[in-house]
Formats: C-alpha cells, sequence, structure tokens
C-alpha cells in the first residue's frame, strides 16, 4: 500500500452456478453496495441490475471480441479500486475458492495492505447435480465425495489429479472443466479397474434455463457426449448417486 492509499475494501464474492438466485444474502447486500464490480463470464447477469446507478461494471471474464484481462491486471485493478477508498466486488461464478482463483486475488490484495474478506457461494459441483436430481451422497450409497478439475488430463506433463485412483477412492467423483478431457479422464477411470457400468451424468449450464443433462455410464459417456454435443461449462458426475435422478428429478 503506497501512501496515496486510503484503503476501502475488496470482497471476493461467489455468485452461484447461474440461477440468479443462488447467490447468497451476503453476497447479494454486496453487490448492491459496491462502488465497482468486477465480474465475469459465468455469473447471472440479473445479479449485476442490483448494482447501485453510480456504480462501475467492469467485465473482466474471457469473452470472444472482447478484451481478455490477465490475472495480474485483474490483481492490480482490485487494489488500484480500493484504493480509492472505494467498496470493490469481485464476482465469480459459483464459490470463489473452488478453482475460481478468489484465493490468489485475496491474497495479493491482502499482501498490499487493503482488507479483503471472501463472501462463499454456491458451487456447481453441487448444486449442478442437484438441479438435475442428482445428490452427491446419499445414505447407503455414497458416504464420499471428490471435485477435481478435467484440465490435468494425460497430454500435460506435469499431472496433479489422478483420476483413476480418485475414482476408486471415493463414491461420487464430481469433474469440473472436464467436457474438453471427458474421453482421456473416462479412459483413466477405466483403465483403473472402474466398473464400465457405473453411471455418468453430464449437467450442461447447470441451473440456468437452458439446462440440460445427458446421462450414460462409463462405457458410453463419451459416445453420448459427443452426439449430444455437450459444451462448456459443464457439471460430470460419476457415481451410483446418478441413479436417484430417477427418483428426484420430477421432469424427467
Ligand atoms: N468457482 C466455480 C467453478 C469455476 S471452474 C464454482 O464453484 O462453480 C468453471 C467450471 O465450473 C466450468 O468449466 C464447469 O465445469 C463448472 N460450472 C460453472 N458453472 C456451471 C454451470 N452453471 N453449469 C455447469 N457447470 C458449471
Amino acid at each position: 500500500m503506497g501512501s496515496a492509499c486510503k484503503p476501502g475494501k475488496v470482497y471476493i464474492v461467489g455468485a452461484g452456478p447461474g440461477d440468479p438466485e443462488l447467490i447468497t444474502v451476503k453476497g447479494l447486500r454486496l453487490v448492491r453496495e459496491a462502488d465497482v464490480i468486477f465480474y465475469d463470464r459465468l455469473i447471472p447477469q440479473e445479479v449485476l441490475r442490483e448494482a447501485k446507478p453510480s456504480a462501475k461494471l467492469v467485465f473482466v471474464g474471457k469473452a470472444p471480441g472482447k478484451h481478455t484481462y490477465t490475472q495480474d491486471e485483474i490483481n492490480r485493478m482490485l487494489v488500484e479500486e480500493a484504493c480509492k477508498g472505494k467498496t470493490v466486488v469481485r464476482l465469480k461464478g459459483g464459490d470463489p475458492y473452488v478453482f475460481g482463483r478468489g484465493e490468489e486475488e485475496c491474497m495479493y490484495v491482502l499482501e498490499h495492505g487493503v482488507p479483503c474478506e471472501v463472501v462463499p457461494g454456491v458451487t456447481s459441483a453441487i448444486a449442478g447435480p442437484a438441479y438435475a436430481g442428482i445428490p452427491v451422497t446419499h445414505r447407503g450409497i455414497a458416504s464420499s465425495f471428490a471435485v477435481v478439475t478435467g484440465r490435468e488430463a494425460l497430454e500435460k506433463g506435469r499431472r496433479m489429479v489422478n483420476y483413476g485412483a480418485i475414482a476408486k477412492a471415493v463414491d461420487t467423483l464430481v469433474i469440473l472443466m472436464g467436457v474438453s478431457n471427458l474421453e482421456n479422464i473416462v479412459r483413466e477411470i477405466l483403465d483403473a479397474g472402474v466398473d464400465p457400468e457405473t453411471p455418468v451424468a453430464i449437467v450442461e449450464r447447470a441451473t440456468m434455463p437452458e439446462q440440460r443433462v445427458v446421462v450414460g455410464n462409463l462405457a458410453n459417456i463419451v459416445e453420448k457426449a459427443r452426439k449430444a454435443g455437450v459444451k462448456p461449462p459443464a457439471v460430470v458426475v460419476v457415481g451410483k448417486v446418478v441413479r436417484l435422478r430417477d427418483k428426484l428429478w420430477k421432469f424427467a
């Protein structure tokens, strides 16, 4: 913090997975109070309409034809605005600390002497399956679940996620950012010896009006996803809980 900084505060806010009503009460209050809002692509636009008319809204997500900010630029802008004494909201899809880089931003802000607070959000990892009639746990069927990123598959030199080992160790595996690498991930899980009949669901644009669900098993889900033309954002769920959809999803 330079001597010119009169810090307001930065709030790293989860906007929820898409349904505008899935933002928290605290998150919505801060959106209404914010002087500046830096927002991503996957946040519900209805939430932005709640901002004060005088609020400055800055899109910092990635979209075709729009200027893309680097993470460093975003970090710096958060500090810059807060140093003008402003209340700054950094609005992110789902939960800001689940593959959302919210923690990186908060660390940077704090390192620069500016107060920072996180407001957790409803993550697509749990809400996505739920809106498709799939609970991530169920008594007698699933006592554990794991959430992994799908962007760590075979072609990467540095491996952080061992999909096969995780799929064997937990009852429900939730994969975010898994669409483009689905084939590799599924192959790794099958190679680890997981039953090919294990049910799999893909929830595309979960909690949004355009939500779409593709259901299959480890043996056929890659083909089914290809045929359906599944596109991001989508949550992949692997495990027996997928079958509960038949009882929980009234509109099936
Ligand atoms: N912080 C976010 C996740 C960011 S990573 C959260 O907690 O939800 C981005 C990935 O999240 C997407 O590639 C997709 O896998 C998932 N995702 C986010 N919103 C989604 C939605 N509405 N429907 C399906 N998947 C979604």
